[in-house]
């Protein structure tokens, strides 16, 4: 077993790798505060469940969840209305296509593959409890905080960013699971996903909101924790999910900020931001950091 120092060096130069490769990636260009987001900014945690922690990169850079809230909308919904609801208004089937696919929810006839794409998201941003998007955000926001001792805010400057430039892809996905009638209101489910999206945090929050899925403050979460997980090995990279569950193996998330965030077993959570992602919308860095972790994880514990 290596001793802490001598794996933070070892660490630190799979940084300097990783950083390299994601001169590759580019900006989303969708969302301006993103476009103009600063592509050298760099965090990386890796977490034990015992408490154990090394920081690489800056520590105090704030950035949006954006995709990678979905697994906590999904457990949130699982815990508090049960899977018996929640399976009725979204799949578990992974996509082969993009993150926000119309024609894959158009395939489908309506029906939401799985709630790690916008589709299925959507559908579970419409059954939190809140009267209207804000406080439906604040509801999801106070509980996180809450259960993972997790400091997440809304970053309006984001959220109205979002709002900027209107995405219309996400709106006919709404209304097409409003045809279909797995949403009651289109506007409200869109108003709360651009919400949810923008909750933002540092990369410590972000560890911590993944020890939720290992450590359960009440042991009759597990079941929940372990939907949540196999979701995110086979859905949550997108179409990347396979080749990654295949070279990787861990539950791992992502979001078009260049936030990813992943699962080691019960041993570890690891968390990174990185803005330039690959053409399938995955932080570079962060796929390079877990692919190189994941080859010589037996060395490195801990
Ligand atoms: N809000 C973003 C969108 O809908 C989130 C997508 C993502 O992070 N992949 O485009």
């Amino acid at each position: 077993m290596m001793k802490k120092e001598e794996l933070k060096k070892q660490l630190e130069k799979w940084v300097i790798q990783a950083k390299a490769a994601s001169i590759q990636g580019r900006l989303p260009d969708y969302i301006p505060k993103l476009a103009a987001a600063n592509p050298a900014a760099f965090a990386w945690q890796i977490k034990s469940v015992d408490g154990e922690s090394i920081i690489l990169g800056d520590a105090s850079i704030s950035f949006c969840l954006m995709s990678v809230i979905k697994p906590f909308v999904l457990f949130y919904l699982l815990l508090e209305i049960g899977a018996e609801k929640v399976f009725k208004r979204v799949g578990t089937e992974p996509s082969e296509e993009a993150f926000n696919s119309l024609s894959q929810l158009k395939a489908d006839k309506g029906w939401p593959r799985n709630p790690m794409i916008n589709s299925g998201a959507l559908a579970l941003a419409a059954m939190l409890p809140g009267k209207d998007a804000a406080s439906r955000c604040e509801n999801l926001r106070c509980w996180l905080n809450l259960q993972a001792n997790s400091q997440l805010i809304l970053d309006e400057s984001m959220l109205d960013s979002v709002r900027s430039v209107p995405n219309q892809n996400n709106r006919a996905i709404a209304y097409e699971l409003q045809a279909s009638g797995y949403i009651e209101d289109a506007e409200i489910a869109l108003d709360t996903y651009n919400h949810i999206c923008c909750l933002s945090g540092k990369i410590e929050d972000l560890t911590r909101l993944g020890m939720l899925l290992i450590k359960y403050p009440d042991s009759n979460w597990e079941d929940s924790a372990k939907t949540v997980k196999t979701l995110m090995t086979t859905c949550g990279l997108y179409q990347a999910s396979k080749r990654f569950a295949e070279k990787v193996g861990l539950p791992t998330k992502s979001g078009v900020s260049g936030a990813m965030l992943s699962i080691a077993g019960e041993r570890a959570i690891i968390a990174c931001y990185s803005p330039p992602l690959d053409a399938e919308g995955n932080s570079v860095a962060g796929l390079f950091l877990l692919e190189i972790l994941a080859k010589k994880w037996g060395e490195l514990i801990i």
